[in-house]
């Protein structure tokens, strides 16, 4: 497994080649090369965001034509920072594609193993998880900001990858796209003493960085998490790029006060 940028007419994407040879399409887009303006220039796939829909819808075309899949293959969930997990197929392809109105609600991950339906979520900071179980042909993607790592929505997409699909957990494998990286993510008291209390291995996610400045490691947690679930730790990559610091890249919702776009992550089995 590795990751690589990939040039795909005027879009570059973050690919995972290993996964492409297996018949998986998983990408990460940057945040360029679309037609969005202002604080969302220029490829803002969000909806939720406030920029103009019919440049959002255009700038998923553009995704899609790139990735070659079309948009009503596209299935989105409304993203509510919670753990709920919705079991995709054919029937879904196109909810949230087109309007805010019909995507998934309530939920933050989704799992299928339907070829021809692109799981698609938005980020900007908040980690993509994929998922990839080869043996029986079974994806997942989850939405895993701070509030979804503490609540462990890594280990609710594998429950219902293994309870609705049989998959084994060592079978799966886990990769953990761009995110906001530790070095970015300060963290006062009240939220230290609260990821205190969740994870019995707090010590080595929470650390101070720069003096004292007290940092919580997102990544690190998801990764945490995953193993504890039952991953082996061979199975999981991280790209280790942080939102934060590459603006060049990507949208940040710290980094730029909240008013950006959203970058989107794909994963789809191909027919
Ligand atoms: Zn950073």
């Amino acid at each position: 497994m590795s990751w690589e940028w990939k040039q795909r007419g005027s879009l570059s994407f973050l690919e995972l080649p290993g996964w492409s040879e297996l018949g998986v399409t998983a990408a990460f887009t940057s945040r360029n090369g679309g037609f969005s303006t202002g604080p969302f220039t220029s490829l803002n796939l969000g909806l939720h965001v406030g920029d103009d829909p019919e440049l959002v819808i255009a700038n998923r075309e553009l995704v899609g034509k790139s990735l070659g899949f079309e948009l009503n293959r596209m299935v989105c969930c409304d993203q509510v920072h919670g753990r709920e997990v919705a079991v995709v197929d054919r029937r879904h392809a196109g909810r949230g594609a087109f309007s805010l109105d019909d995507a998934l609600k309530g939920y933050d991950a989704m799992v299928t193993n339907s070829p021809g339906v692109f799981l698609t979520a938005f980020f900007a900071d908040c980690f993509p998880l994929y998922f990839f179980d080869p043996v029986k042909r079974v994806i997942a993607l989850a939405h895993s900001g701070w509030k979804g790592t503490a609540l462990r929505i890594a280990e609710a997409a594998l429950k219902v990858m293994a309870s609705e699909f049989g998959c084994r957990l060592h079978d799966v494998r886990v990769f953990i796209g761009p995110g906001i990286g530790p070095e970015c993510f300060e963290i006062d008291e009240q939220r230290k003493s609260q990821v205190e209390g969740l994870f019995t291995f707090s010590d080595d996610i929470i650390y101070s960085y720069n003096e004292n400045r007290m940092v919580w490691d997102l990544e690190l947690t998801n990764r945490l998490i995953l193993k504890e679930s039952g991953i082996p730790e061979d199975n999981i990559e991280s790209c280790h790029l942080c939102t934060g610091c590459r603006r060049d890249r990507f949208f940040s919702y710290r980094a730029s006060g909240g008013h950006t776009g959203r970058m989107a992550a794909v994963l789809g089995l191909l027919e």
